[in-house]
């Protein structure tokens, strides 16, 4: 199997299986229970916050665990809309944000909030301009991602944090799911973030919500003590300890991680199969993880299974998408041909240069042959 969908999802370390199964044999006891096996848990609970928080350069408090990015993304959404209702009804995002940024937006559209999309430039950046003339007096939230999930185009979201820096009724967020474990992402000036351990050889079912200290948010979720009172329910240590295991593993030699991925994402858009059909939207400012290819004259399901017949896994928009074409590549390219004909590989440092070869000579025999069927 060749497996190129890291972005999409990654398979959990086994390493960080083994914490896993270890917390949930010793420690199964409520953290929040007062009795021994509970405070045990606890304390197990604050120790790997501890080292997430040390990780992330920010506060063990700031540390809120839901079960995943779409639900920080949601939280922050609708908690900030509702809370600071009163403040303003005014949010602004990109264009090139995941679905469970829009769609709590979109929700939150039809109850009188008014959301306007930044501009942005011919390479995906934010026009920091553009940025700073929409925020008004309504401004409650302002929500970009570090790196988009479909392009890989990474925002200078220390920049975008000191423009709203100047605002101090408008929050920032920045969805960093796609740059956690791959990129050193600055959080001084951030607000919010959200993430999902399983982008970075987690377990699914467990993210972050990043609140800076003094920030009063109304829960989403409400029910009894957990970690936080802004997320209720039972604490999930297993899924915690195994957390805090996976983030301190993906940090360990980032550098030379970094270097073989971007090593082989120049490998494989050297040497991809070239003519006029295949057209490469991933730009110097994407991370070397992902390469978006639009190819077309082929449908990007029937390239996927086509693949597939190999044993060889890419993704195409649908995934996460709730429209039929990228409406990133929509938004860099302004091409709707190229938006419809868009696929992802994602790439890991786990990813060898064999497999890449696999891939590209699977492609091309892919693409030979699916073009000469529509003759
Ligand atoms: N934001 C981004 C940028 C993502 O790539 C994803 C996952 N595709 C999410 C949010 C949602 O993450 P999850 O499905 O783990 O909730």
């Amino acid at each position: 199997m060749i497996y190129l969908d890291y972005s999409a999802t990654t398979k959990t370390n086994e390493e960080v299986l083994t914490s896993f199964l270890k917390a949930s044999n010793e420690y199964f006891a409520n953290a929040n229970s007062l009795y021994k096996l509970g405070v045990e848990a606890k304390t197990l609970i604050d120790k790997s916050t501890l080292q997430i928080a040390n990780i992330l350069n920010i506060k063990p408090s700031e540390i809120i665990y839901t079960s995943g990015a779409t639900e920080s993304n949601n939280t922050v959404i609708k908690s900030i809309a509702h809370t600071y209702k009163n403040r303003g009804n005014h949010i602004i995002t990109t264009e090139l944000e995941h679905s469970s940024i829009y769609e709590p937006l979109t929700y939150l559209e039809k109850e009188g909030f008014v959301i306007d999309y930044v501009k942005t430039d011919e390479n995906g950046l934010v026009d920091l301009n553009d940025l700073d003339r929409l925020i008004n007096d309504d401004t409650i939230l302002v929500t970009i991602a570090s790196v988009n999930s479909e392009i890989g185009i990474r925002q200078p979201i220390e920049e975008i944090a000191k423009i709203i820096k100047k605002y101090p009724k408008c929050f920032f967020h920045t969805d960093i799911t796609q740059s956690i474990g791959k990129d050193i992402i600055d959080l001084r000036d951030v607000d919010f973030a959200s993430l999902s351990a399983h982008k970075f050889y987690g377990i699914k079912g467990i993210g972050i919500l990043i609140k800076k200290e003094n920030i009063v948010i109304e829960p989403l979720i409400h029910g009894g003590k957990s970690t936080t009172s802004i997320r209720s329910g039972t604490p999930p240590l297993p899924l915690i300890v195994s957390t805090a295991k996976a983030l301190r593993l993906a940090y360990q030699e980032l550098d030379i991680k970094i270097n073989k991925v971007k090593e082989l994402n120049k490998y494989l858009k050297e040497n991809i199969i070239k003519n006029e059909n295949i057209i490469i939207n991933s730009n110097n400012n994407s991370i070397p993880h992902i390469i978006n290819i639009s190819v077309l004259g082929i449908k990007p399901e029937t390239m996927q299974h086509a693949l597939e017949e190999y044993d060889i896994y890419i993704s195409t928009r649908t995934a996460c998408s709730t429209k039929d074409y990228s409406r990133s590549v929509m938004a860099l390219t302004g091409r709707e041909d190229l938006a419809s004909h868009s696929i992802r590989v994602s790439l890991s440092h786990l990813t060898t240069k064999e497999e890449i070869d696999e891939f590209l000579n699977k492609f091309e025999l892919c693409y030979n042959k699916l073009i000469s069927l529509k003759k």
